[in-house]
């Protein structure tokens, strides 16, 4: 195969390498596999074209625009997946690793898109918690909202998943409405620019969105602003010499980097060999070894064993490592692929080498070799004095490589995986809640994601190394002290929030979202008469007043069975500390509620959703009386045919305490 030319897109063109070229060899043959130059020079250039004509596009697009947006994205990958499986196969990875990075990319954007439309509002401005009181009438509040920052978010990705790595980082990106700059790691951009090219080729991103650099990078740190952001994937190394550019401190960028870390494994002291959490710890570290060839910054590299039982754990985990099939990765019967390059390959060894010396290594032989390809066989070391070992904790060998190491109690377990510094993942294997408590209050600190595995999950667990987009991805100190993905909170990365302080008339209609005390329409017709697209935010209906009586609390109690003393039994109600006798139950409050607001007559109404955030404040006693005030509060379109209503509900009582307030969802015709 001849060799690919590695392309640059900026500002909307694709570049042709220039320079003197280099190869990039695959992992697998030694051949050349792709080239690359110097493609992309004009960083400022690329910088102003996303700001001004990409970030622009997207600011004006509302989150569910862009969540159909990365759907489309994501749909196109899965369309071309094969073309990326045939490259990814080059950089040593099996069918099984690319899926975690094609299909799991792809998944990605769904997970994301499916997050926008079901949590971020049909809108441009994301409001960030409730209003707050700032004065005693009412007349001024504050409320927390973000909007996208208008600068370029630059994303530097490491070469382990060159198509997962781009798209986990692009999805909250896009969806928060900032234009990106992708620069893939160098050994694996072929497979990145193919992927790249896959999201151009969809033609559903605006111009300037998205931009690549293959190659250096240039000079681009120079031209950064206080509204750019830079997500970093890679080395601890790499880190934190870009984190030390002088602009990065001078304008206050935000950088977010995700870094190595010396992820552990725990077996739990319950965990003896005849319980099943024994087993899964070692199919587990077994996995986590040989998956994507241990090339995973989320890879178990330390396993943390009780010593009683670290004999057993090790005898079980070499009987395992011995059946591990290591070749060629398109080999179906292939368990474990090729390192990225030979120059990984020689790195990892010089790692190993630090680790024994304070390691033996009791399985794999980091030496052989099998002629070509980056090939490894999974490395096992033990430690048995791990706490008074240094490199065990600190030396990341980015490959088959894992240590284990004995702890003698909980305290001792936890203050060595601690010794970590900070990690992306831990995970224990316990069937023993105390156990757990224990660890995850020592260690939760140093950790970004605290998986527990036993018996009753085991089947259905994701497993120790994998990030999901609905959980947060990162963790403290060595590990980069950054956070991606947890669903809405990675959106927020690339947002500035703003504390807007104002009347409720004001902040009502700049967020689109009604407040108390912002102007209400209370003139015919009823509420429920309107369609989604006629209804007003501040649309109000007040009700008539309603009196419950002792015959209306009865007949509830035995038409619903729920006859609660304090409903039923005046002595025994009288006695409770709320209720000073019998009081009304709070759902039949509910239900004459919605008789009172109803207007019965089939219109755009179609469904009543649910109630969030509901709240009975005081209790209602034969004799009172209730009203209710429905107010629309805000409207987000679900599909072509109809949208939701979010309506602000309160009953009051004949004194005008509050005694109850909610949020009714409905769904209404558009
Ligand atoms: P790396 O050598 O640190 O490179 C990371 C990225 O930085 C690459 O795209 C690299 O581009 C780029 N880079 C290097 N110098 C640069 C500069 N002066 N200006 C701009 N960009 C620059 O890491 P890697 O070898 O690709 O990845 C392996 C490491 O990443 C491991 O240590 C692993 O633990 C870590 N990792 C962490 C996570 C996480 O989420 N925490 C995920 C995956 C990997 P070139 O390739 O062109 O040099």
């Amino acid at each position: 195969m001849k060799p690919l030319k590695l392309m640059s897109y900026a500002e909307g063109r694709w570049l042709e390498p220039e320079g003197a070229l280099s190869d990039i060899a695959s992992a697998v043959t030694d051949e050349p596999v792709a080239q690359v130059g110097s493609g992309a020079r004009d960083f400022a250039g690329m910088l102003n074209h996303a700001r001004a004509v990409g970030g622009l596009a997207l600011r004006v697009m509302t989150f569910h625009q862009r969540a159909r947006m990365l759907k489309a994205l994501a749909e196109a990958i899965m369309a071309r997946k094969e073309e990326l499986y045939e490259l990814s196969y080059e950089t040593g990875a099996t069918r099984a690793d690319g899926w975690i990075d094609i299909e799991g990319g792809a998944g990605t954007l769904f997970a994301y898109c499916s997050k926008g439309r079901r949590e971020l509002p049909n809108d441009t401005i994301l409001i960030d918690g409730p209003v707050e009181g700032l004065s005693k009438r009412g007349t001024f509040v504050g409320q927390h909202v973000l909007t996208p920052l208008q600068g370029c978010a630059v994303h530097i990705n490491a070469f382990n998943f060159p198509v997962w790595g781009m798209l986990e980082k692009l999805a909250p990106t896009l969806l928060a409405g900032m234009p990106a700059i992708v620069k893939p790691a160098t050994a694996s951009a072929y497979v990145a620019e193919a992927a790249f090219r896959i999201l151009i080729e969809a033609k559903v991103l605006p111009d300037g969105a998205v931009q690549l650099i293959v190659g250096p990078a240039g000079n681009l740190f120079d031209h950064l602003t206080g509204q750019d952001i830079v997500s970093f994937t890679g080395s601890a190394d790499t880190a934190q010499k870009l984190q030390r550019h002088p602009v990065i401190a001078r304008e206050a960028v935000r950088f977010i980097a995700e870094r190595d870390s010396l992820n552990a494994a725990v077996l739990g002291p319950d965990a003896t060999p005849d319980q099943p959490e024994f087993e899964l710890f070692v199919k587990e570290v077994v996995r986590e070894m040989t998956a994507k060839a241990g090339q995973k910054c989320t890879a178990i590299r330390r396993a943390l064993i009780p010593a009683a039982l670290i004999d057993a754990a090790e005898a079980a985990l070499k009987e395992r490592l011995a059946k591990v099939v290591v070749g060629n990765p398109r080999d179906e019967k292939t368990q474990m692929g090729a390192l990225v390059s030979a120059s990984q390959r020689k790195d990892v060894r010089s790692q190993i080498e630090k680790l024994s010396r304070e390691a033996r290594i009791v399985c794999g032989d980091p030496n052989k070799s099998n002629g070509k390809g980056a090939f490894l066989e999974p490395v096992l070391l033990r430690c048995d004095s791990p706490e008074a070992a240094a490199a065990v904790h600190e030396v990341e060998a980015f490959g088959p490589v894992a240590t284990l190491m004995p702890y003698n109690d909980i305290a001792d377990a936890v203050r060595l995986v601690n010794k970590g510094n900070g990690s992306l993942v831990m995970s224990l294997f316990t069937y023993d809640p105390d156990v757990t408590r224990a660890v995850l209050t020592g260690a939760g600190a140093f950790h970004g994601r605290l998986l527990i595995v036993d018996r009753d999950c085991a089947r259905e667990s994701t497993g120790h190394g994998s990030p999901l987009p609905m959980l947060v991805h990162g963790g403290p100190g060595r590990a980069g002290g950054g956070e991606e993905l947890g669903g809405l909170r990675g959106v927020m990365h690339y947002m500035q929030r703003t504390a807007l302080q104002g009347s409720p008339r004001m902040l009502a209609s700049v967020t689109n979202s009604w407040i108390k005390g912002a102007p209400e329409h209370r003139a015919p017709p009823h509420p429920f008469r309107l369609k989604f697209g006629e209804l007003e935010l501040g649309k109000t209906f007040i009700s008539e007043s309603r009196t419950v009586t002792l015959e209306d609390i009865e007949h509830f109690a035995h038409f619903t069975g729920d006859t609660f003393y304090a409903h039923m039994d005046e002595e025994a109600a009288a006695a409770n500390p709320f209720f000073g006798g019998r009081v009304a139950h709070g759902y039949l409050l509910l239900s004459f509620a919605a008789g009172l607001f109803v207007d019965p007559a089939p219109g755009p109404v179609l469904a009543n959703y649910g109630l969030d955030n509901l709240r009975f404040l005081k209790p209602v006693k034969p004799g009172d009386s209730m009203r209710v005030q429905l107010t629309a509060k805000s409207k987000t379109l679900r599909k072509d045919e109809y949208g939701e209503v979010r309506w602000a509900v309160t009953i009051t009582s004949q004194n005008d305490e509050v005694v109850a307030n909610y949020e009714l969802l409905t769904m209404n015709a558009l």
